[in-house]
């Protein structure tokens, strides 16, 4: 299945955004407009600097009216008709797909951003610059530290604004919903380092890709973390009752979850057996999952 796009649950339905605003001196936000049942209002895409040159964090999907509303929003918020250059979470595609359309209003802008070549070349993103975790992007009285979280997607990239104290999350921490763990290209036991590696960092706000702005970030962090541990502990008491397939796991665990959004939820059973598969804590025989 289609993986990158579904990006959040549904508890992100119905959620209001602006379409751009000014949260801090340094931050401020213009919403890429490409709402979904799984990416909320749709991408936060955010201005970060002080002056009349901030650089733009994620660019969206490519919706029509981004570009203009990009533009407006620079005016307004920053009294600026330039942007310094484009820094990337990761490759999937309601992040780095407006790049074309961003460097056709703004000029051929540099992509700074963690190598995914298939992905950054499919979305139309590529030539970028390649960055890795530890680096440090200057925009005018801000810097972004890149930090490694792995696990959502492979080149994922969370950035700390160490003079505001704030990280950009991406879709690693989100301002509703939980993080898919994709089939293809994700992977659980990496997401969960990546968020005990945000949990050491000194945060007061979260500015997530998705979803409103979170002020509550060691609790936030601390929920997401729980909720796969409670997950991971619901698959093994399960399957202690013997060998079970994917969808009986789910039925047994999500009691609380309408029926439509048991494929959903399949996914994420499924990235906990991959989990524990490779910690040896379970084996899979024609389908059926068992406790080794
Ligand atoms: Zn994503």
């Amino acid at each position: 299945m289609e993986g990158p796009g579904r990006i959040v649950t549904d508890s992100m339905i119905g959620i209001r955004l602006p379409d751009y605003a000014r949260y801090t001196s340094r931050v401020a936000f213009v919403l890429g407009q490409n709402p979904t049942m799984f990416t909320g209002p749709g991408t936060n895409t955010y201005l970060v600097g002080l002056g009349r040159r901030p650089l733009l964090l994620d660019t969206g999907a490519g919706v029509a009216v981004y570009p203009e509303l990009l533009a407006r929003g620079l005016v307004e918020l920053s009294g600026s008709r330039e942007i310094d250059k484009i820094v990337a979470t990761h490759g999937h595609p309601d992040h780095i797909g407006g790049v074309r359309q961003v460097r056709e209003k703004f000029g051929h802008l540099e992509v700074l951003k963690k190598p995914w070549p298939e992905r950054d070349t499919a979305a139309g993103a590529a030539p970028i610059t390649a960055i890795e975790p530890d680096a440090l992007i200057f925009a005018e009285g801000a810097t972004l530290q890149a930090v490694s979280t792995p696990g959502h997607a492979p080149d994922h990239l969370c950035y700390y604004l160490p003079e505001e104290r704030a990280l950009f999350t991406g879709d690693v921490v989100l301002g509703a919903g939980t993080t898919v763990i994709p089939e293809d290209s994700g992977d659980l036991a990496q997401y969960m380092d990546s968020l005990r590696r945000l949990l050491e960092l000194d945060v007061e706000t979260i500015y997530p890709a998705h979803g409103p702005v979170i002020r509550n970030p060691k609790q936030k962090i601390r929920e997401y973390i729980a909720h796969r541990e409670l997950r991971e502990n619901q698959v093994l008491d399960t399957l202690r009752q013997g060998p079970l397939e994917v969808m009986a796991i789910v039925k047994k665990i999500y009691t609380d979850v309408p029926e439509f959004l048991h494929q959903a939820a399949a996914m994420s059973v499924r990235s906990h057996l991959r989990k524990l598969l490779n910690e040896s804590a379970v084996v899979e025989h024609q389908g059926r999952w068992a406790l080794r």
